[in-house]
């Protein structure tokens, strides 16, 4: 097959037709530019996707974090058990309320908490004492030794592990929150991500798999938690509150009306896109199959639906990514590592004093991942030609 000399491609696209443009349009001949029908139609229509009773629209992921984390309870020296191989904001959402982020090593596989890591440190932190020392942070950690939420992602798409999971969060009496800001419409043995734990979040920044420019959704079936997260989205006004009465200490985490009604077209679109990104991935793991040394996502018996968000393919041991993300891109091909481990980062590193080597599984990899151009945009011909180029860029 002729491959064409250059191809230039993007690492992500969004996917907007003229429904979503006539609606964010409708929104401007309105007065209703905040709190309006758009903001119910796209939280209804995620209550559909999840099953479940609540669905919160919020200004991003990260707001609709800190919410979780504000109706778990957590409060200045809590511990929570969550993963270094995530986007920083999982971690932030912590951090933001003062409590200190334990954290426990991923399945090399999916690259998603490991449920029997987590189990164990539950039970360690439990007894107290040096057997819950082991899982602290070496310094920097003020805690009152409280453990109160298990905080997982499903990263890349693919849920993680909740039956053993939830099942750790009953044995010890604390919260799951689900961090599927990449996974909407995802499923675990048939069950809807975001509605795994006792709350869920999702994303639409627009590398997501739907996009509000940007936006967030926390989904839950606790209507105390959905009270709540509702009167601190908005300035802590809780029912019977007037407008500059508040109850709470809140935020304005309210997602506008533009950004809500251009969310709930893309939701009609939810399987239409799913079922494009689904091919792209298809032609993907058919173009690169047989390049050497390469590895393919992996995908868990347990996620039956997976609900792709990026495509990270995993280089040698030993293979200088640089050197190769270098090449694709002189070919036209954006490239980008996929995660930086959270507990390498400078501001973590920092206060916690990490040091590599803490998490082995997690910096692995951090060191050979690489995200190449996914959109359920891409063509047969775009795929060949990454596939193309990956080869070459391995070869030099
Ligand atoms: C995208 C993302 C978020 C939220 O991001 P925002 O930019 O705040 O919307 C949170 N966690 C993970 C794992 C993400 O990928």
């Amino acid at each position: 097959m002729r491959m064409p000399d250059y191809m230039q491609l993007s690492l992500s696209a969004p996917d907007i037709t003229d429904a979503e443009r006539e609606a964010v349009m409708a929104v401007l001949h309105t007065p209703q530019l905040s709190m309006g029908r758009f903001q119910r139609a796209f939280e209804e229509a995620t209550c559909q996707v999840t099953g479940l009773r609540h669905a919160l629209a919020v200004n991003s992921g990260t707001a609709g974090l800190h919410l979780c984390v504000r109706a778990a309870g957590i409060q200045r020296g809590d511990l929570v058990i969550t993963t270094p191989f995530s986007f920083v904001a999982s971690t932030n959402a912590l951090l933001f309320e003062g409590a200190v982020p334990v954290f426990v090593d991923v399945d090399p596989r999916t690259g998603n908490m490991d449920p029997i890591m987590a189990a164990q440190a539950a039970k360690d932190i439990s007894a107290g004492g040096s057997t819950a020392e082991r899982w602290l942070p070496r310094k920097g950690a003020s805690t009152n030794g409280q453990l109160k939420a298990i905080l997982a992602v499903d990263v890349f798409g693919q849920p993680a592990d909740y039956d053993a999971l939830s099942a750790t969060c009953r044995q010890y009496g604390i919260k799951l929150i689900e961090d599927s800001c990449e996974a909407l419409g995802a499923r675990y043995k048939s069950r809807p991500a975001g509605s795994l734990g006792d709350y869920g979040v999702f994303a639409y920044y627009p590398n997501k798999q739907i996009t509000t420019g940007e936006g967030g959704m926390v989904v839950t079936d606790d209507d105390n938690a959905a009270a709540l997260m509702a009167a601190l989205r908005n300035q802590g006004r809780a029912p019977g509150d007037t407008w500059l009465q508040h109850t709470y200490l809140g935020y304005n985490y309210r997602m506008d009306e533009l950004s809500a009604a251009l969310g709930a077209v893309q939701m009609t679109r939810l399987d239409e896109l799913l079922a494009k990104r689904q091919q792209v991935a298809d032609w993907y793991e058919e173009a690169l199959d047989g390049v050497p040394g390469i590895e393919l996502p992996y995908i868990a018996d347990t996620t039956t639906r997976m609900s792709w968000f990026v495509y990270v393919i995993r280089l040698p041991k030993g293979t200088d990514r640089a050197r190769v993300a270098h090449s694709l891109e002189s070919r036209g091909v954006p490239v980008r590592p996929y995660f930086l481990p959270i507990h390498l980062q400078p501001y973590m590193v920092e206060q916690f004093g990490f040091q590599e080597g803490d998490f082995p599984v997690t910096e692995d990899l951090g060191a050979r991942g690489l995200a190449i151009p996914f959109s359920g945009q891409l063509t047969r011909k775009e795929v060949d030609y990454v596939a193309h180029a990956l080869r070459s860029a391995l070869q030099d």
